[in-house]
């Protein structure tokens, strides 16, 4: 029996099945390719020396879905297809809308005709919205800034309702703070397209000459030294919070939401500095406004996590630098 990983060529995707293969699982990776590049399922086989089917389906694709549970046996699905772009979302509502809610839909549909009914599904810290009590706790109530977050407060409601209706399903709703970093080989990482809206991509293409500078949104909210604070965890630490989930939905009905994150939160600042310290370069940066719909600080209060599924994140923001720092720079050096 297979692991279904949908996303699994994403960024976080892609480190999820390196590490489920890595514990002996079986997988069958699908993508729609439409944000990550046909080769990662290549590098994930290199990395584990395993083989595994790789399906080109999109969500939105309902007969495409079936004819993928139809022919392979899938016991559990870990569910990161969709789209995350904050800034997009606010301009393509409908697009967001319809890709991610109607694309998670049609999975349940699909699970459900083959007897499929335990998934890890791929939520955020973003369902906080503009919370200003910190840590964040599961229990706190739930609303967002962006279309792109609503989709996640929405996917999040849909799949409490489905397990509430019918005691089979199990669900493990991850709330993503923000990862960070690349897996230590250098062969997986975070590749944007264009500009990248997230801080460590767009450091790491100043770091290797693509950019000039770093544009810091606010030097003026009430935080150490004024900018913006995140608790970043490396996406290895991540991903195997994904297999502590799977565990827990195996032996578990029902639906939990559980934070993964650090607990500790770095400035933007104290993300340029640790940067420049793993990757001995020096990253020149402009103070700019606060960008629209950003708060001042978001940490997670990772309690649940520990107890509920036994995951601590154990790297620390060196290794993310400096992980991150190996990946970029072997990618810029690969498109000279
Ligand atoms: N940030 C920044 N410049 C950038 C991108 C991000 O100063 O080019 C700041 C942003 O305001 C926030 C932090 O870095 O305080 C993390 O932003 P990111 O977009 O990576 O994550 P999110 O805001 O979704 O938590």
């Amino acid at each position: 029996m297979s692991i279904l990983v949908t996303g699994g060529a994403g960024y976080i995707g892609s480190h999820v099945c390196v590490e489920l293969l890595a514990a002996g699982e079986d997988i069958v990776l699908l993508d729609n390719f439409s944000n990550a590049e046909r080769t990662v399922a290549d590098r994930i086989s290199e990395l584990s020396g395993r083989t595994f089917p790789v399906c080109d389906v999109d969500l939105l694709d309902r007969e495409g879905l079936g004819r993928v549970f139809a022919g392979h046996d899938i016991e559990s699905v870990i569910h990161l297809a969709g789209r995350k772009a904050v800034g997009e979302s606010v301009s393509l509502p409908v697009l967001y809308y319809h890709n991610n809610i109607t694309g998670t839909l049609h999975l349940c549909q699909a699970m459900a005709e083959a007897g499929c009914h335990s998934m890890v599904f791929s939520s955020s810290a973003t369902v906080y919205g503009a919370n200003p009590i910190v840590p964040f706790r599961e229990d706190f109530a739930l609303s967002a800034t962006s279309p792109y977050g609503m989709t996640k407060v929405v996917i999040e409601r849909i799949l409490t309702d489905l397990a509430a209706a019918e005691p089979d399903w199990r669900f493990c709703l991850l709330r993503y703070f923000n990862p960070i970093g690349a897996h230590p080989s250098g062969l997986l990482g975070e590749r944007p397209d264009g500009v990248p809206n997230n801080l460590l991509p767009y450091i790491a293409q100043v770091a290797a000459g693509q950019r000039t500078h770093l544009t810091v949104f606010g030097d003026d909210y009430p935080t150490r030294d004024g900018t913006g604070v995140r608790d970043y965890l490396h996406v290895v630490d991540l991903a195997l919070g994904h297999l502590k989930a799977l565990a827990y939905v195996r032996a578990h009905a029902g639906a939990e939401a559980v934070n993964l994150g650090t607990g500790t939160g770095y400035s933007v600042l104290e993300i340029v500095a640790a940067f420049e310290r793993a990757s001995g370069l020096k990253i020149p940066y402009i103070v700019a406004p606060r960008r629209a719909g950003d708060i001042a600080v978001m940490s997670a209060d990772p309690a649940k996590a520990e107890r509920l599924l036994g995951w601590k994140a154990l790297r620390g923001l060196d290794d993310m630098c400096a992980d991150a720092w190996r990946f970029a720079s072997r990618a810029a050096e690969e498109l000279n």
